[in-house]
């Protein structure tokens, strides 16, 4: 890209935590008090994010996607957010989604800022939630480590703007940036069939500028830009980087995660969906091409594969420990073991869905089993599952692995 054509951007920012620590209560407060800062009247439309402002720069928040949309929509190479908040309710403490949400979030090399919520509660305790963070490698700045903590109350707006501002902080330091002149591209956070308007694509523009009438593909989906709709319910002829809306002018419902991009004419579209579909069609007959152990192997043996990841569920927290720390102690001269996420309970979707994201990774799990469902699911996506009751055993096939000799 031409540096001359490089203009600042808002940060885009995802929202992730544990069931009920206020995530949503956190987008509506900080929606509140934008609608505040507008003209009575403004209905505020549903596209998937919006923006505020705040000391004259934009913010967009993405409605929050749960961490496992988040992360397939990375697996597709769609990844629209740059920075993510970590809300962690003070009454309660690190639980186990906060953990995946923080894997996720490093898996991706997003940067994070933890948010504090609940400070207005009696039983509020901050110090708790740092020292539960630090012992999972999220140290907080003023205790010596890289993270800003902020304590906020969704309820009573307090540490908001702390909030707002610290993002804005972090925004400048990644000098995020993007060429308004050249053809949009865009990532889909939502989609539907909207009565009277047909499929509606709720996209976040990555790049570039969108207008009414580019020719755009989506996934599979092709179409003319009928009309681009604002988080404040207006209409737009234009947007730019970081820009929030909900197009309409598509033939069908793209995919959350899908990516928008402009062609030249309809023609070069269409044809373009048409070899996209295609393509799916022959890769459905072919069968899964997912790395299986043995394949793994192979690769370090041959010295493709450089670091192995894998996730590691146990039953107790102490077994955890002790096989965290013996896989970390275990290399081979090339390869190293990549723990990117752990974990005490079963191995669930979530833990799917990240080993999916990267690729051949391996999922142990210790003295737990999958259901049914998740076992399923790892056989759709070609994942792995490896389970053991013996620690040794578990190691012993790290270490053939390791040293490409496993059979
Ligand atoms: P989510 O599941 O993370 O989206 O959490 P919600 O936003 O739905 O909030 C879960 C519950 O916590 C709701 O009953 C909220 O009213 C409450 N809650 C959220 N934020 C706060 C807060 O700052 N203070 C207090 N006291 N309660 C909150
Ligand atoms: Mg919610």
């Amino acid at each position: 890209e031409d540096e001359a054509n490089l203009e600042e951007r808002p940060p885009v920012i995802t929202i992730m935590g544990h069931v009920d620590h206020g995530k949503t209560s956190l987008l509506d407060r900080i929606r509140t008090s934008k609608v505040a800062d507008k003209e009575a009247g403004g209905i505020t439309q549903h596209v998937g994010a919006y923006q505020v402002e705040k000391n004259g720069k934009k913010i967009t928040f993405v409605d929050t996607p749960g961490h496992e949309a988040f992360t397939e929509m990375r697996s597709r190479g769609a990844q629209a957010t740059d920075i993510v908040i970590i809300v962690v309710a003070a009454d309660d403490g690190v639980m186990p989604q906060t953990k995946e949400a923080i894997s996720h979030t490093k898996a991706a090399g997003v940067p994070l800022i933890v948010a504090i919520n609940k400070m207005d509660k009696e039983s509020a305790n901050p110090d708790n939630v740092k020292a539960q963070l630090s012992e999972i490698g999220v140290m907080a700045a003023d205790w010596g480590g890289e993270y800003e903590f902020v304590p906020v109350s969704a309820h009573t707006g307090m540490g908001i703007d702390d909030l707002l501002e610290t993002i804005l902080l972090q925004a400048e330091v990644m000098e995020l940036k993007a060429n308004p002149n050249r053809k949009a591209k865009a990532v889909v956070v939502e989609s539907s069939l909207e009565k009277g308007f047909g499929p509606v694509a709720n996209v976040i523009i990555k790049n570039g500028t969108l207008h009414v009438g580019d020719n755009v593909i989506v996934g599979k989906t092709y179409g003319r830009i009928k009309a681009i709709k604002l988080d404040d319910g207006s209409n737009a002829k234009e947007i730019g980087p970081s820009t929030p809306a909900a197009i309409v002018g598509l033939n069908e419902v793209p995919g959350a995660g899908d990516e928008l991009i402009v062609m030249d004419t309809d023609k070069e579209v269409r044809e373009l969906a048409e070899k996209r579909a295609e393509y799916d069609r022959a890769k459905a007959l072919s069968k899964s091409t997912k790395a299986s152990l043995d394949d793994l192997s192979a690769l370090i043996a041959e010295g493709q594969l450089k670091s192995l990841p894998v996730i590691i569920k146990a039953d107790v927290q102490g077994s955890l420990e002790a096989i965290k720390g013996s896989l970390e102690k275990l290399r081979n001269e090339e390869v190293k073991v990549n723990i990117i996420h752990e974990g005490v309970g079963g191995v669930t979707e979530s833990d799917l869905t990240l080993a999916d994201a990267s690729e051949h990774s391996v999922v142990l799990g210790f003295n737990v089993r999958p259901t049914g469902a998740v076992k399923k699911k790892a056989k759709e996506l070609g994942i792995e599952i490896r389970t053991y009751t013996i620690i040794y055993d578990l190691l012993d096939d790290v270490k053939a692995l390791l040293g490409g000799l496993m059979s």
